[in-house]
């Protein structure tokens, strides 16, 4: 069996806070066999060929620094690349076939960036021994045999052009902050009218970098990373601030230059994923321990096996449990009273006009809301506040509670104690199991600022819902997340609603995910900026059926995992879907 040690070295308080407290609990220690070093920065290291796996120093360590994982298989002999001692490691890279869209889908913390920085050559493979430098043609004597050889080949004599869209796009709007988005792009594209058109940034070519919304921004660095010259293209999670009609025009747009372009593209979409990718590889491991790449297999199998937790073609499993998109949490409760009801509203604001069709909202109740960003989703939430004048009719004005989709905590340096403290003092007795279940209870001690986006997404819609109020209004609850937390944060947005006996609405882009958070949708329509309608709260296949009618896509659903996907334009199911008006099978 083959030990994998692994030694945060933030969370270690050695040698100030801990009198090495794991070294002197190990019974190999005991032993007097040398398995603990100290090493130059005075934290500890393992000698995992001797580690015997029993877990003593991970329970013992005071500051949950250790992991220690008994594999009983290997993915390989060796990795492709270890940051150092008892760091991640990562096996397997995804192998970059010339002309295809190459699909990654896989968990947060498993090693995609660190695979991209390989692939675009800003990281060297070490093959796990971090005290060697490799050099370019030992490198490619490592791979030889494999597709990634003749990559590496043409990588190291400068043959690989790569555009680059990365996940992180806070950085890059505070490196180019000062730029315009017209500076930017001209860069890049000579017929930048033509493009902006075709993409509808016409408006915003003028305004800095630093002054666009997360979609806006999102839409600029990918049109920048499209346009800018390459024959790789990497895309790490575009969908992310994209409403559900932007994903689409970058599908449109992926498809259209696929055929003379290899992309790399990791999203936790699945829609998304599934629609552009040619070939799947699977990222698995276990988060901060180390990741491995699956061999590629086609887009639907990939899909699957991922949903599924069971690698067909390499007798593996990557899960306890298959993620079920088709069995919802709590359908057997029933809805409450009615706990606000309204008669055609309308809202007017300077240059927005808001319509709203009757409806209500019953206790236990949580609602999908569908809608292009701008058309007045939460404009409407914050009427049914009464923060905004409105005519017509509302029963009574509930209290809410709000995440909104953007918001910037970069100068928050109090820790997620005290910002979770700042929405309910007894969130920890009240809440005890979720902080394990959603991933939290290791975040406390960290200072908000530091969050990564998908643990910042976490973090807020906790606190938002165990905040006391009547309604509670989730705005992209799914952005940064990865599948796995997009499924447990459904769940705990069901339970907490559910167990409360109170209502939410969730709005988000990622529809696989908001049709399984919710009981009914809430359709809008209208133009971004200028005017909306919210149609009405339908039963969830109606709502989408009619949201899909206006996009004019048609979707049906995996036999095998249930989930939906998005048929191909004018493929023979969706032309039949579209006769029959059936828009979501
Ligand atoms: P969504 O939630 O769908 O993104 P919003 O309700 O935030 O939509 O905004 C809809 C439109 O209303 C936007 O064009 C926005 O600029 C405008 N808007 C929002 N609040 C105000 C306000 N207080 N005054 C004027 N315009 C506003
Ligand atoms: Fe020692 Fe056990 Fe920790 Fe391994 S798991 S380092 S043997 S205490
Ligand atoms: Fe570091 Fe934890 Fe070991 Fe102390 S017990 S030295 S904090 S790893």
């Amino acid at each position: 069996m083959k030990r994998i040690a692994v030694i945060d070295r933030d969370r270690c308080k050695a040698p100030e806070k801990c009198d090495y407290m794991c070294m002197k609990v190990c019974p190999v220690q005991k032993n007097n066999l040398k398995i603990f070093n100290i090493l130059q920065d005075k934290k500890p290291s393992i000698d995992e060929s001797l580690c015997i796996g029993c877990g003593i120093c991970v329970k013992k360590c005071p500051f949950n620094a250790i992991i220690i994982i008994n594999l009983t298989k290997e993915p390989d002999e060796r990795p492709v690349f270890q940051y150092g001692p008892n760091t991640f490691r990562l096996y397997r890279l995804p192998i970059i076939k010339e002309g295809k869209v190459i699909g990654i889908i896989g968990r947060n913390g498993m090693g995609k960036s660190t695979a991209i920085n390989i692939i675009a050559g800003l990281l060297k493979p070490n093959f796990g021994d971090f005290s060697k430098k490799y050099d370019d043609k030992e490198i490619i004597r490592e791979f030889r045999g494999s597709e990634l050889q003749s990559y590496f080949e043409k990588l190291y004599s400068n043959k690989v052009i790569i555009s680059y869209k990365p996940q992180n796009i806070t950085q890059i709007k505070n490196m180019l902050k000062e730029k315009t988005v017209r500076e930017l792009l001209s860069k890049v594209i000579n017929n930048l009218d033509e493009i902006s058109k075709k993409f509808e940034i016409e408006n915003i070519l003028g305004r800095k970098i630093g002054d666009l919304s997360g979609g806006e921004l999102q839409k600029v660095l990918y049109i920048f990373s499209v346009y800018k010259d390459h024959n790789l293209l990497l895309i790490d999670e575009v969908t992310n601030y994209l409403d559900i009609y932007e994903r689409l025009r970058i599908l449109n747009n992926l498809n259209e230059i696929k055929e003379k372009d290899t992309i790399l593209i990791i999203d936790h979409d699945l829609l998304f994923l599934d629609s552009i990718s040619d070939i799947i590889h699977i990222v698995y491991g276990v988060q901060k321990a180390y990741g491995a790449f699956s061999y590629p297999v086609g887009a639907k199998e990939g899909i699957n096996n991922y949903l599924n937790g069971f690698i067909k073609r390499e007798n593996l499993k990557i899960r306890d449990k298959p993620i079920r998109l088709d069995v919802k949490s709590y359908t057997d409760i029933k809805f409450g009273k009615n706990i606000i009801e309204w008669e055609n509203v309308i809202v007017n604001l300077d240059s927005f006009r808001l319509e709203v069709n009757p409806g209500y909202i019953r206790e236990n109740e949580i609602i999908g809301v569908l809608g292009r960003n701008g058309i007045g989703k939460s404009t409407f939430v914050k009427t049914l506040a009464g923060e905004i004048k409105y005519e017509g009719n509302i029963s009574k004005n509930l209290t809410i509670s709000y995440k909104p989709q953007f918001y910037d905590f970069s100068n928050y340096n109090i820790t997620v104690d005290q910002f979770l403290k700042g929405f309910n003092e007894k969130y920890k007795e009240d809440y005890k199991e979720y902080l394990s279940m959603l991933n939290i209870s290791d975040l406390l001690d960290r200072e908000v600022n530091t969050l990564s986006g998908g643990e910042l997404q976490t973090v807020y819609t906790f606190g938002t819902l165990i905040k006391d109020a009547d309604l509670y209004l989730i705005d992209e609850p799914f952005a940064n997340s990865d599948i796995e937390q997009r499924l447990v944060l459904s769940k705990f947005i069901r339970d907490i609603i559910k167990i409360k006996g109170k209502a939410c609405l969730v709005v988000d882009h990622d529809l696989i995910f908001l049709n399984w958070v919710s009981d009914r949708i809430l359709v809008f329509t209208g133009e971004p900026g200028k005017y909306g309608k919210a149609l009405g709260i339908y039963e969830n296949k109606e709502g989408l059926n009619i949201f899909l009618k206006q996009l004019d896509i048609t979707m049906r659903t995996d036999e095998e995992t249930k989930r939906p996907k998005i048929n191909k334009q004018n493929s023979r199911l969706d032309l039949i879907q579209k006769q029959k008006g059936i828009y979501f099978e």
